[in-house]
């Protein structure tokens, strides 16, 4: 997962406001960060760690002009270094900088056409360089049809290039040297990218474009809908805008966002990720009266904090006691999201502190958002029973993760997945605990498409179910990422 940001304004730098965008987009990404803008020439800075560290005064009073975009990143693709952050660019045609949250499932064979057949230079090893390349070439080589038509016109044929060629999950945002900002999300919208609008006093108004919608609000911009699956949209430099849906598919966005990624007060597809929880919440409650109608835990405890919002909802129905038993260290990173295993191992004693008054003697119930590996939850598990649980029941609010992600989720290979080389019962053995129970599919689907005026046709599970939505993905194509991603891990530790 990445977090990006684009805004365009016709009357005020932006860096500023990307710099709050990415520290609001954090959570998404942890490893890199980045902005650019333009004011005649691009302004950039990228850097390594959180945005606090990469970013101060003298560096931002470089970053000048009214367009720019912003990215935190999470590496799903590539290397650890500085190359592979976002925002990259080319000069060619016009100079074109982009940045995107996603993941492309045909990475190698698009890499290998960029530069032989297109001959242009790929400097790294991120993937959105491949789909700058592409909507470039093709922006610098319109059909002699297209060269007299409209620079939108130009834009969705250079974007439908992409749309034609690039296989995977991509939401992108990209600027053009005086000229504008162009915006486009893959035509299922796996991943997520919504819209905001900011009208200013002189009747002029000012657009952002983000992951999620959590900077609005103090930035000031009110939501206004999302970039929908296929579409590209164009924002001229005075503000003028246009937008055109050209390629449609089914629209599968990722249910893992409002599983664990998303921060519960942003709204995605018109679905709060709050209320979704909520749901999460409830239909787990209901399964657990079904399944156990006569053990009633005495205390819920949500273990991490983005299992708060399923926990609270599960203990309100059960009318068991919320507790925050195990209490969170604000400072130290998710730990999902750091690279090496070793590390994430290590972190979790930092992370949670258990509460003893709140555990011992007591039959207790853990939360959890999800299960990936299963090594945090065992450490969870220990860790209750370490400070005197009498029984612990463990609970998922997603079901068991038994395929890998290729569309931008950092869970690529079968061999980390608990679920998916061993059986519910092992798995509970392996945790250690009394009772573990997952949330069923179809419930944490009904969880997420219950409410919220959206047009979801249904959301990507292919994690848990195995179906790739974008349909190409088959036993070869898995081996050759897994073996891809098992060389990146081996070349970071
Ligand atoms: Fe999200 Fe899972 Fe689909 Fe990846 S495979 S996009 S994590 S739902």
């Amino acid at each position: 997962m990445c977090g990006v940001v684009g805004i365009i304004s016709t009357h005020k730098p932006v860096a500023g406001e990307l710099y709050d965008s990415l520290i609001h987009l954090q959570h998404r990404g942890q490893d890199a960060g980045g902005i650019m803008t333009y004011n005649k020439r691009f302004h950039i800075k990228k850097g390594t760690g959180l945005v606090r560290d990469i970013f101060d005064e003298q560096n931002m009073s470089r970053l000048l002009g009214k367009v720019g975009i912003g990215h935190t990143r999470y590496p799903t693709v590539g290397g650890f270094s500085i190359e592979e952050a976002q925002p990259v660019l080319t000069h060619v045609p016009y100079g074109i900088a982009m940045a995107h949250n996603g993941n492309l499932v045909n990475y190698s064979e698009l890499a290998e056409e960029v530069e032989k057949k297109d001959r242009r230079h790929i400097n790294s090893s991120v993937d959105i360089e491949v789909i700058l390349h592409i909507f470039a070439h093709a922006l610098d080589h319109p059909s002699p049809k297209n060269q007299s038509e409209s620079f939108f016109n130009q834009i969705c044929s250079a974007v439908d290039e992409v749309f034609d060629r690039v296989k995977g999950a991509y939401s992108v945002i990209g600027t053009i040297m005086n000229k504008g900002m162009v915006v486009f999300r893959d035509p299922h919208g796996i991943r997520p990218l919504v819209k905001g609008i900011r009208h200013n006093k002189d009747g002029s108004t000012d657009h952002i474009f983000a992951s999620e919608s959590t900077m609005f609000y103090s930035l000031g911009f009110e939501p206004n809908g999302n970039v929908q699956p296929g579409e590209i949209i164009w924002i001229e430099e005075d503000g003028t805008i246009h937008s055109r849906i050209t390629k449609e598919k089914e629209f599968t966005p990722c249910v893992f966002e409002y599983v664990y990624f998303a921060r519960p007060d942003c709204i995605q597809n018109d679905v709060s990720v709050y209320r979704s929880r909520l749901r999460m919440g409830q239909n787990l409650a209901k399964k657990w009266k079904e399944r156990y109608p006569n053990i009633t835990p005495d205390i819920v405890i949500p273990a991490p904090s983005t299992a708060n919002t399923a926990a609270l909802s599960f203990a309100n129905e059960l009318n068991v006691r919320y507790s925050e038993g195990l209490y969170k260290n604000p400072f130290i990173g998710r730990t999902f999201i750091m690279p090496g295993n070793e590390e994430r191992k290590k972190s979790i004693r930092y992370k949670l502190v258990p509460q003893e008054l709140e555990i011992r003697d007591k039959n207790v119930l853990v939360v959890d958002d999800s299960i990936v590996r299963g090594n945090t939850s065992r450490e969870i598990v220990r860790m209750v029973r370490e400070f005197g649980a009498k029984q612990v029941f463990f609970i998922s609010a997603c079901p068991p993760v038994k395929f890998p992600c290729y569309y931008g989720v950092d869970m690529p290979t079968r061999g980390e997945l608990t679920a998916a080389n061993q059986s519910i019962e092992e798995i509970q053995r392996f945790m250690g605990v009394d009772i573990l129970m997952y949330q069923e599919i179809e419930d944490l689907k009904e969880a997420v498409t219950r409410r919220g005026d959206h047009n979801i046709d249904k959301p990507c599970m292919a994690c848990l179910d195995g179906k790739y939505i974008t349909g190409d993905i088959n036993e070869k194509k898995m081996e050759a990422m897994e073996n891809q991603r098992n060389l990146e891990r081996s070349q970071i530790k």
